[in-house]
């Protein structure tokens, strides 16, 4: 037995057209998914490079601005023994200035919306006897405070929290709740911290690795997470930062 194979399982990744989600969309197929790109935005490209590498893959829409369509989404298709939670969004100001807008927007997609589909998830695993695997995407900022993004680091906290919470409730129904919390990354995400030069060399410096990651970096651990190599693991938040927390 390959105990990191994903053979015969489903997977949901939500945010899967570009950044993390299409990394580790691409990493589950590999392993032998197949994946259900869930987004608000087309996944052709995620969808071209796992054909290429023979996987299976479809789009499913799913537009997380409204915070209950995740838990919907799970109605309509084939049974899904791996959900990603990776969908997020960040909005940067002082918190002096900061609006409720900004708040909500970023709120609602990145915790709100992850506690409702991990929710859609579970009702449908428990519907039909099944268990599965939950990953929730967190971030360095699930235990620090950063600096401009109040309503991000709330949310990542928030993920952090649930993911403990979900793996309490679920982990004796046959469901691991885990996280990955990534560290800095090469995406549309970071695009204005790697732009500021101030920004970019203070990063870098604290990172042991001495380089931003990519990526493909991140998805090893939630093909892991998503494995029976995981089996007895709940609750976690595993960072995959290039020792930035080490330090
Ligand atoms: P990204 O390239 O900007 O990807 C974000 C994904 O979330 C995109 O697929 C985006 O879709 C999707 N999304 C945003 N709002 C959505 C909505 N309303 N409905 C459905 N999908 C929505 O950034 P990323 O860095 O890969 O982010 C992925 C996850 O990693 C996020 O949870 C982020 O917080 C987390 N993370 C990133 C870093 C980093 O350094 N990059 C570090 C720690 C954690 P569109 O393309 O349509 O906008």
């Amino acid at each position: 037995m390959n105990r990191f194979s994903l053979d015969g399982r489903t997977a949901l990744v939500t945010g899967a057209n570009t950044g993390i989600g299409q990394a580790i969309a691409v990493a589950l197929a590999e392993a032998g998914a197949r994946v259900l790109c869930a987004g608000r935005s087309e996944p052709a490209e995620t969808l071209a490079r796992i054909n290429a590498l023979g996987g299976a893959a479809e789009a499913v829409p799913l537009d997380l601005a409204d915070p209950l369509a995740g838990g919907r989404v799970f109605e309509g298709l084939p049974p899904v023994d791996i959900l990603v939670n990776n969908a997020g969004t960040i909005l940067r100001a002082d918190a002096v200035d900061f609006t409720e807008e900004d708040w909500d927007a970023v709120i609602d997609v990145n915790l709100k919306a992850a506690f409702f589909t991990a929710q859609g998830f579970a009702r449908a695993a428990f519907a039909r006897d099944a268990g599965g695997a939950i990953i929730n995407v967190a971030s360095l900022l699930s235990f620090q405070g950063g600096i401009r993004v109040p309503s991000y680091t709330a949310s990542k906290h928030g993920i952090a929290g649930l993911t403990k919470l979900l793996a309490c409730e679920w982990a004796g129904r046959g469901i691991n709740v885990n996280a990955i919390a990534p560290g800095y990354v090469v995406t549309n995400n970071t695009k204005d911290l790697r732009a500021d030069p101030v920004r970019n060399k203070a990063i870098l410096d604290r990172i042991p690795a001495g380089r931003w990651a990519e990526p493909d970096d991140i998805a090893g651990a939630a093909v892991f997470l998503a494995s029976p190599a995981a089996a007895y693991m709940h609750g976690a938040i595993i960072p995959v930062d290039g020792g930035w927390l080490a330090r």
